[in-house]
């Protein structure tokens, strides 16, 4: 529709946004954007990290019979105390870490909640908080939000070492908090127990929080072991470890997630979750009640299943002449595109999408200043055998 001066509506609403002004740069996710596009183009869907298969039918009856038996009423703000239990047990049994169910773990609607709500109730104008980049992308407009300030410190391509120095350089006194990303999407970095010493030593000389985004803990390759911020010698009681259940149990959907954290971290979670969400559904907590502690057979066929996957889709890759970024944890790898004759990830994205029919994701979007990143291209192998099977073709017959 124009109005008079020839503008469009929506342009026009553009300019006069109701969005606020920390939330304006950010736009719309690109994960978003790419499953959307994905969806118009008919293309595999390799671009936004959920499972295209269903997870473990034993959680979902037992999701499904809670709400038929109900109630189906809010439950306590902080989460039902057997799920609290079971993380408690969780980081016992994988960590050898023991906290109080009662006052250390706070459930979330997904970790994305967890972080908004670490991030929110941690944070007052003017603080900075350190960001390695590549980043996911919920971190930034938080912490824009919050009135506080985003300091990246980058991790180079390909291997994305952390510059240990470059990262001493960025805390001050104005540093609040650190988010640590481990393992870390979208480069599959796992990082090294140098690098988390020295992390931790930062933050105990310079009083910092150090924040853990561990979604995808149990994803992890050739025998590697997550470590959790929560184990790493000084950071015991000022870290807060955020994870979900939705990478470990394919059940993305469901968003349940939780911060683990000192009774005085944890304080300023369930201060801001309170108002933020104030709890999330009873049913499908009491379901991940049961998933957590299931035996570990359960863990190593995840392992082994997303090692095949890998392998499967990456092996392909490589075989087609393409510069692959083998990750070590999580279920994203690279391409490195700068032989392929395209301008960037973006345009690459497009076209990949729209004519050979897989989408993926631009990774430079995980950056700042999206020049450092406009070389790779990241795409998800959390997929039946079969839809992986048909990337390959497609992408077999461009590469030909
Ligand atoms: N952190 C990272 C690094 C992620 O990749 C994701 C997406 N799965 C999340 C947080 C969000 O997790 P959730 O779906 O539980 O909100
Ligand atoms: N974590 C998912 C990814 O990296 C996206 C989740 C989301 O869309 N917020 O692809």
């Amino acid at each position: 529709m124009n109005n008079s001066k020839g503008k469009t509506v929506s342009e026009k609403q553009s300019r006069t946004s109701a969005v606020c002004h920390a939330l304006r740069p950010f736009g719309t996710s690109i994960f978003t954007e790419m499953t959307a596009l994905a969806q118009r183009s008919g293309a595999l869907n390799l671009s936004q990290g959920f499972p295209d298969f269903e997870g473990p039918i034993d959680i979902r009856r037992t999701a499904a019979e809670a709400i038929l038996r109900g109630p189906n009423q809010y439950v306590s703000s902080i989460g039902i105390a057997p799920l609290r239990q079971a993380i408690a047990d969780k980081m016992s049994r994988f960590y050898n870490v023991t906290v109080d169910p009662n006052t250390q773990v706070t459930v979330t609607a997904g970790a994305t909640e967890a972080l908004a709500a670490t991030l929110l109730g941690l944070l007052n104008p003017g603080d900075e908080v350190i960001l390695l980049e590549p980043c996911y992308d919920a971190y930034p407009p938080i912490i824009a939000r919050a009135g506080a300030r985003a300091v990246y410190v980058s991790m180079s391509v390909p291997d994305f070492d952390l510059d240990t120095s470059a990262l001493a350089r960025a805390f001050n006194a104005r540093t609040k908090a650190i988010v640590i990303n481990n393992p870390h999407n979208p480069s599959g970095k796992v990082f090294t127990e140098r690098e988390l010493a020295i992390i931790a030593d930062l933050c105990a000389s310079h009083n910092v929080v150090a924040i853990g985004d561990e979604v995808y803990e149990h994803i992890l390759y050739d025998g590697r072991k997550h470590t959790t911020l929560l184990a790493v010698p000084g950071l015991e009681d000022r870290s807060i470890v955020i994870s979900s259940t939705a990478k470990t149990f394919s059940t993305t959907g469901w968003k349940i997630g939780y911060g683990v954290a000192s009774p005085d971290l944890s304080q300023a979670v369930r201060m801001s979750h309170q108002f933020l969400t104030f709890c999330t559904p009873g049913a499908l907590q009491e379901a991940m009640a049961g998933a957590i502690g299931m035996a570990d057979a359960y863990y190593e066929d995840l392992t082994a299943s997303y090692t095949a996957k890998r392998q499967k889709l990456l092996s392909a890759l490589d075989e087609m002449g393409l510069t692959v970024l083998w990750p070590k944890g999580t279920y994203y790898a690279s391409i490195d595109i700068n032989d392929l004759g395209f301008e960037d990830d973006l345009e690459m994205c497009r076209f990949l999408a729209t004519q050979v029919g897989v989408a993926a994701v631009p990774a430079s979007f995980f950056w700042k200043d999206r020049s450092n990143g406009k070389n790779l291209v990241r795409l998800c192998f959390c997929k039946t055998d079969d839809t992986i099977d048909a990337a390959i073709e497609r992408l077999k017959r461009w590469k030909r």
